[in-house]
């Protein structure tokens, strides 16, 4: 009986985790996403968070990810963020939260761009971070 009880806990545990799992709960500091619901994740502790604590990614799951400041790309969302940038305040890419769109507009000046690269590797005079910023 005892051991019935176990493998039900067992299982209703790996399916919560897969569930969670499909709704790509990226740390955006670290790209972990072992969490067990978002509550584990807003409460663990984070190395490479400002706040000490991991912070949900809040775009939507992607083929691609984009860092927003040197649009680099890729298909894995850790490997992205966990990456130096040297164009990134934090140093790491971070990853871009917005949809895939055929046009970026920049959010300070209205600087329109089919190109997200373009968009955020071009100078921007109304930006404080110097480039455009995509909305
Ligand atoms: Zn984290
Ligand atoms: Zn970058
Ligand atoms: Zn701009």
């Amino acid at each position: 009986m005892k051991r019935l009880f176990f493998i039900l806990t067992m299982s209703c545990a790996l399916c919560a985790a897969a569930l969670f799992a499909a709704d790509r709960a990226f740390c955006k500091y670290c790209g972990s996403s072992s969490f067990g619901n978002l509550q584990q994740m807003l409460t663990s502790s984070c190395s490479k968070s400002p706040t000490g604590k991991h912070q949900p990614y809040q775009g939507a799951p992607r083929r691609f990810y984009l860092c927003s400041y040197c649009a680099t790309e890729s298909a894995s969302f850790a490997q992205l963020v966990l990456s130096p940038c040297s164009k990134s305040p934090r140093k790491y890419h971070d990853a871009y939260e917005g949809t895939e769109k055929t046009f970026y507009i920049c959010k300070e000046c209205g600087f329109e761009s089919h190109s997200f690269k373009q968009l955020v590797t071009s100078l921007c005079s109304k930006s404080p971070r110097k480039y455009h910023n995509p909305l």
